[in-house]
Parts: structure tokens; sequence; C-alpha cells
């Protein structure tokens, strides 16, 4: 509590590349610990006013004597009596965990890459058949082309998904923001969209106010908005209508999405916008899914500054979106 280290244990020795005699009784701030590289970035997240503190867990790159990936947990230490004593960082060495990682990262990437280009040529080959460029189909055939079409460009959208999600953790995915008409975006993304909620007997209306061009980036928003409404249709009960709409709200554009649909487990709600997350009732209602969508939109949303948040119930989900835009 004075912010003088007064234990370091072997492996926190070899893990930083110090001896304990150089750090002991030494204060976090003093200009000793500015000469051991290592140890100072492990240190530097103490913070100053520490009865505020929570644990905190960070990753942290270490490069001498050997590149290592350290967890670093940080907790505040009390006695029985609730006195705050001092704080414990606690390391773990996960560079294994950090390189299998990556090498799955990379191995997605490659593989999603690589599936684009056959996919794509089928699409065409496909629509070539269908519109009867090369010859007469019976009406069999057509039907089985018809389901060809649906499966493919079910993979499609897969590996776009998985390929979106590459980009993201390779940090390659930064906005290009120019001059967007995002009524444009939702109104067609609803024509798009509409024979999927025709089929379910589902209306979508679309409340749109008088909006200028705004700062985004088109191509991104698009999947996000599409990523929201398709959700809406797939986990809408029949015949339920779908609203979109907007507001502006303290200079910022808030639209929101809501459907009349299976909703979203309470217990899950919290694990909605990770990787690979689908509900239950999700999996058996609409078989297949990624449970990526959300997690692109979230990627998509935190880029342009923005937030993403949404109430469910068993009635329905609402999803809302605010884009900061300046706008009065
Ligand atoms: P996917 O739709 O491919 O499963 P998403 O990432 O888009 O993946 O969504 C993740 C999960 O969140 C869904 O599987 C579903 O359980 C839940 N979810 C998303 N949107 C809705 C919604 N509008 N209503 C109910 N559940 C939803």
């Amino acid at each position: 509590n004075t912010y003088k280290i007064i234990l370091i244990n072997p492996q926190a020795e070899k893990y930083l590349g110090v001896k304990k005699d150089q750090v002991i009784g030494v204060k976090t701030f003093e200009d000793k610990i500015k000469q051991l590289p290592n140890f100072k970035k492990i240190i530097n997240k103490i913070p100053p006013n520490p009865l505020k503190l929570k644990t905190i867990k960070e990753n942290v790159l270490i490069k001498t004597p050997k590149k290592k990936y350290l967890q670093v947990v940080t907790s505040p230490v009390y006695d029985d009596r609730k006195t705050f004593l001092g704080f414990v960082k606690v390391l773990h060495d996960i560079t294994k965990e950090k390189e299998i990682d990556q090498m799955k990262s990379e191995f997605v990437s490659i593989a999603s890459h690589q599936l684009r280009s056959p996919l794509s040529s089928l699409k065409w080959l496909i629509e070539i058949l269908l519109k009867k460029r090369i010859g007469d189909l019976t009406e069999e055939q057509s039907k089985l082309l018809g389901q060809m079409d649906i499966s493919n460009e079910r993979m499609i959208k897969i590996v776009q998904d998985l390929l979106n999600v590459s980009r993201i953790e390779e940090g390659k995915a930064s906005l290009e923001l120019k001059k967007t008409d995002l009524n444009k975006i939702i109104q067609e993304t609803i024509s798009i969209l509409n024979p999927q909620a025709e089929q379910k007997g589902i209306e979508i209306s679309f409340e749109e106010i008088d909006l200028p061009e705004i700062n985004l980036d088109p191509e991104k928003i698009k999947i996000a908005i599409q990523n929201l409404i398709d959700n809406a249709i797939k986990y809408s009960k029949e015949k339920r209508p779908i609203e979109i709409k907007e507001q502006i709200k303290d200079n910022q554009l808030l639209v929101s999405i809501r459907d009349n649909g299976i909703g979203v487990p309470s217990e899950d709600q919290d694990r909605i916008f990770t990787k690979f997350y689908r509900s239950e009732d999700a999996k058996s209602l609409v078989v297949h899914g990624t449970g990526l969508g959300l997690y692109i939109t979230k990627k998509i949303i935190d880029a342009h500054k923005g937030k993403i948040w949404f109430k469910s119930s068993d009635q329905g989900t609402a999803f809302y979106i605010k884009l900061p835009t300046n706008l009065k």
C-alpha cells in the first residue's frame, strides 16, 4: 500500500529477467524500475487510487530474454478487517495459447480465402443453368438447381462471415468513412431481405426520418444492418411485424430494429455478442447459422465509435444502434 515491492517469486524473476535484489524495497514509480523494461511493463497498471481497484486482467508482450506473452492479473489484497494491504500481480505464460490462436486465425483466413473463388464460380454456373442459357430444364431439374443455389448462397455467407472475422482479428478492418445515405442502405437491405420475410408472412416497416448524409463506412454499415434485420426475420414468429425506427437523441442517431420473435434467453444475454454463440432455441428454429453475425456487427459499430445493445423477452427482441453523428 506504499507502492513498495515486497515480494517476487523465482518464476516471476525468470519471466521478467530480473533478480530479486534489483526490485525488493523499490517503489514502483522510482527511476530504478524504468531501467527494467519488462518489469516496468507489468507494473505500470497500478492505479493511483487503489481503493477503487477491482481485479484487472491484461496481456503483456515481453520481448527479452525471449518473446513471451504474459497474462497479468492485478488484484488488491485486504486483511480480515478489510484493511487494504497492497497489490498482488499474478503472471501466467500464455505464449503457447497465443501461438495456437494465431495459427487458428491464419488457418481460417487462408481456408476462407481459398473457398471464396470456387463458390463464386459455382454461383455463376448455377445461374447460367437456371436461366436456361444452354437449354431447357424440366421442372424437377429447375427445382433441384434452385436448391443448389440456396445452399451455395448459404456457404458464401458463411465464408464471408469467416473472412470478416479474420479481417477484424488481423486488425485489417479499418473503416473507409464517406458521406453516406443511411436511409438508402436500410431501404436496400429491406428489399434484399423482403422475399425471406414474405415466406414467413412478416411485414417490415421502416419509419425513417429526414437525414443528411453522414460519415460512415457504407459497406460495413450495410453488413451490420443486414445482420440485424436478417436475425429479426430468422428469429421472428410467423406473421408478426418487424419495425425499424429512427430517432435523433442527444445529437446522435438511434436506429432500432424490433421483432416479435423467440427472444434471447436471459441467462445467455451477456454472451450474445461473442463469437459462435447461438441459443438452443435459435439452433432448433434455424438450423444453419454461424453465430458470427452479431460479433461482426458489434465490431463494426464499435469501430464507428457507436454503441449497440438490445432488450429482449420471450415476446421479442429490439436491437438498438447509436451512431455519433453530431445531428441536431
Ligand atoms: P446466427 O444468426 O448465425 O446464429 P448471430 O451472431 O447473428 O448468429 O446471432 C447469434 C445468436 O443470437 C443467434 O443464434 C440467436 O440465438 C441470438 N439472436 C440474435 N438475434 C436475435 C433476435 N432478433 N431474436 C432472438 N435471438 C437472437
